[in-house]
């Protein structure tokens, strides 16, 4: 199914849905650890999860394996992330036909990030903005997929104002696009801003938060730094004494994790997007924590997964 068609049918459990964002590993082990982690994460029953491409297209190969494994051997609801770096349109086009062979039917459409020290360049015979992606996606494959595209709360770092990133957003969504997701943040208020101004914007399709529990100082400040996201004071304050033990910072990401969610769900959100880092120890809590995985909510279609979760949740 397209995701957006799940959120509508979701709705009328008058409970919201959460989502998983893997990436695709680097070692053959890491693969199999990944496969093994879905089939536990699954029991959560996550409306779908989504799989990077790596920079560049560099984990075409993998991505799509993966989204093969998720979508039909777990059968996950699965979107294949797809960027334009350096991909001609009969690149772009293979990789489509394949997801579409494979049963995929949801694509996060990205413009993608420069290779690392370079200025972003369209390539011939390429696009240069994710919203041509979507646009040649709905012109050539109609509504077979359900097309997700990003959306920057602080702004992208390369837009000229935030007003013309929102501007830039409602042209992905008026050339076809059906939901949003979030870059990550860790200042509610500013998500909150940004939902109210594409709103007034007009656009209306459901935006959904991108949360990411912190795993470790060290990488939430790698992360941070990288995406140029604002941390309120408090958090750093929070951080400062406790930076050199790795169990208290993870507590700490949990706790932060749930509060940042309660205020989003209160606030409307249909749902909560985790990057889980490939990792589950720190989303299973979070989502325990907001009450949203129990044996008992596990779904009813998998009777034998009640049992196994009843062990494990
Ligand atoms: P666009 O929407 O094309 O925007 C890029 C910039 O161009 C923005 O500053 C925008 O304001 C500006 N712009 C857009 N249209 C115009 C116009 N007509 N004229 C002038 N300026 C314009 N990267 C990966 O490599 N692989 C992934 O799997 C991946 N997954 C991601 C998932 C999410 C949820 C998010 C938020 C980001 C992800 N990224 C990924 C990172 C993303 O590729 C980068 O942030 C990239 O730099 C921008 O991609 P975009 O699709 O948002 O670009």
């Amino acid at each position: 199914l397209k995701i957006i068609d799940k959120i509508n049918e979701h709705k009328q459990k008058g409970q919201p849905f959460f989502s998983f964002e893997y990436f695709p590993p680097k070692t053959s082990e890491g693969v199999q650890n990944l496969f093994d982690r879905l089939g536990r994460m699954l029991l959560f029953d996550p409306l779908f999860i989504d799989i990077t491409w790596g920079a560049g297209g560099s984990t075409s190969a993998l991505t799509l394996e993966i989204a093969e494994q998720a979508q039909t051997v777990y059968g996950l609801e699965t979107m294949m992330h797809l960027t334009c770096t350096n991909m001609p349109v009969e690149q772009i086009k293979f990789a489509l036909d394949r997801a579409q062979q494979l049963g995929v039917r949801n694509i996060l459409a990205l413009r993608g990030d420069p290779p690392r020290g370079e200025e972003w360049k369209k390539i011939e015979g390429g696009f240069s903005y994710a919203a041509d992606l979507v646009k040649y996606i709905r012109e050539n494959y109609g509504d077979y997929f359900g097309i997700c595209v990003a959306g920057y709360p602080e702004g992208h770092s390369d837009c000229t104002s935030k007003e013309d990133d929102i501007k830039h957003l409602k042209t992905k969504v008026d050339n076809g696009a059906d939901i949003i997701i979030t870059q990550l943040f860790y200042d509610t208020d500013i998500f909150i801003d940004f939902v109210k101004k594409c709103r007034e914007a007009g656009i209306n399709v459901p935006i959904i938060p991108g949360i990411m529990p912190i795993q470790t100082y060290a990488g939430f400040k790698r992360m941070t730094t990288l995406s140029k996201t604002f941390v309120p004071q408090e958090i750093n304050d929070a951080l400062e004494p406790i930076k050199d033990n790795d169990e208290e910072v993870k507590k700490y990401g949990v706790q932060l994790c749930i509060e940042m969610s309660k205020k989003l769900l209160d606030f409307g959100v249909e749902g909560l997007h985790f990057y889980t880092l490939n990792l589950e120890r720190s989303v299973r809590k979070v989502l325990k924590g907001l009450e949203l995985i129990s044996p008992d909510k596990i779904s009813p279609y998998l009777p034998w997964a009640q049992s196994a979760a009843g062990n494990r949740l």
